[in-house]
């Protein structure tokens, strides 16, 4: 109830984030049609999609969105081939006005290609996080870019729980035990801990990193910590005892858990690098469901490897699908411990499904009806950033 509560004072308080003077969406009276192409890159659900309806972000469920757009007139194209010049993507973005992509199986918006799209006006993204979409070159076509903010918020906070319970009890060699026959107590044993009494700190503490701050009250941490430019009101830090710690190094040394909870921009890329990744306290855990290029690949791996840390977990991957190289997929700790990769789906459970699904729709909706979006759902409008949560910007270079 509490954590509801804070939740709540979080999006009252917090989330001017994203919150310019509700304006009107582009005025694109002059370019605008009523019926247009609609591109929509998702991934192919195959079996499961013709089973489970409500798998909506797939290509065969376009998430809901079929029967609209025959019924307004509006070309709809789907595909899942997203990668190369002859791909149905980068064929068809080319005379799009509307481009629908997803986190989950991305559509890379390069500046190349969007520079290549001459009629495209509006880009959403069914999901949280729109790093995929070269949001400068975005902003230079002026292309509004739009996600379904919150949509998916507590599917991830949710997995973040479930991936630092797993790291931190060393659930998966357990597991292995189990399913392969063997028993052997002491082996799981020796890399398991209580979370209860850890210090635990997110980089970022948007709708997600609070999140995760809130369910992180119940295990009795004996700390918790974000690193994040933008603070916290006092009331929300209050309310879950959070504190705000400014320096990075500072703030790796002093987490038992460290969870990446901010948006992929310049400023974010390589975030955790090979220079400060030995800053993390030793036998610590490092869990990122943001984006995996925020966290350096090799570097990673090579302080999971070598039992710098003892786990990192994630769902998200600097390229995706990754490619079965990754170094993640097979990076393992001593005594085989400390892997809890899985691929990019924390947010796409089914209930988020429905949420992105209907939010998308509603973006859509609205910039055919001409009429305003959310503000708290514009990425970038007008040539501009309408989020602060893509980097704090002064003069064209983030942080
Ligand atoms: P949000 O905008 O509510 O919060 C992001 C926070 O990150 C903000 O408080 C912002 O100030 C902070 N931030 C930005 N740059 C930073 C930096 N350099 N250092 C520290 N903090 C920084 O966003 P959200 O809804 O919490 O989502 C966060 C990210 O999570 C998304 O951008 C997306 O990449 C990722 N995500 C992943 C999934 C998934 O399925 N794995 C689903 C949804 C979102």
């Amino acid at each position: 109830f509490a954590a509801r509560n804070a939740s709540s004072l979080l999006r009252t308080a917090v989330k001017p984030i994203a919150t310019p003077s509700p304006a009107p969406l582009r005025n694109f009276s002059s370019s605008r049609t009523n019926m247009g192409k609609i591109l929509a890159v998702l991934y192919d659900g195959g079996k499961a999609a013709s089973e489970e309806p409500r798998l909506l972000g797939t290509t065969e469920n376009v998430l809901g969105l079929r029967d609209w757009a025959k019924e307004n007139g509006h070309e709809l194209i789907v595909t899942s081939d997203k990668e190369g010049e002859g791909s149905e993507f980068q064929k068809h973005v080319k005379d799009a006005e509307v481009l629908i992509t997803t986190p989950f199986h991305p559509g890379y918006a390069t500046k190349k290609i969007l520079d290549s799209a001459k009629n495209l006006k509006l880009a959403v993204t069914a999901g949280v996080g729109s790093d995929h979409i070269d949001l400068n070159a975005a902003n230079e076509h002026k292309i509004t870019v739009a996600e379904v903010s919150g949509s998916n918020v507590v599917s991830v906070a949710e997995h973040v729980m479930m991936t630092i319970l797993i790291l931190v009890r060393n659930y998966n060699v357990g597991h292995e035990q189990a399913v392969g026959g063997k028993w052997q107590v002491s082996d799981i044993a020796r890399d398991a801990y209580d979370l209860e009494g850890k210090v635990v700190g997110t980089i970022g503490a948007g709708r997600i990193g609070y999140r995760v701050l809130e369910r992180m009250v119940a295990f009795n941490p004996k700390e918790l910590l974000y690193y994040d430019y933008t603070a916290l009101p006092d009331e929300a830090a209050k309310k879950v005892g959070a504190r705000r710690v400014e320096d990075l190094n500072d703030f790796l040394g002093q987490c038992d858990v460290v969870t990446v909870n901010c948006p992929l921009h310049e400023g974010t890329r390589d975030l955790i690098n090979k220079d400060n990744v030995g800053k993390m306290k030793k036998n610590s855990w490092l869990v990122n469901t943001a984006r995996g290029a925020i966290c350096n690949s090799e570097a990673v791996a090579e302080a999971v490897n070598s039992g710098h840390i003892l786990g990192y977990g994630g769902d998200v991957w600097e390229v995706q699908p990754s490619p079965a190289s990754h170094p993640w997929r097979k990076m393992l700790g001593p005594h085989g411990r400390g892997n809890a990769m899985v691929p990019h789906y924390s947010g796409t459970t089914l209930d988020a499904q429905k949420r992105y699904a209907d939010g998308t729709i509603e973006i859509i909706k609205n910039y055919y009806a001409g009429k305003p979006q959310n503000p708290a759902n514009l990425i970038v409008e007008n040539g501009e950033y309408a989020t602060k949560a893509y980097g704090q910007r002064k003069k064209g270079v983030a942080s």
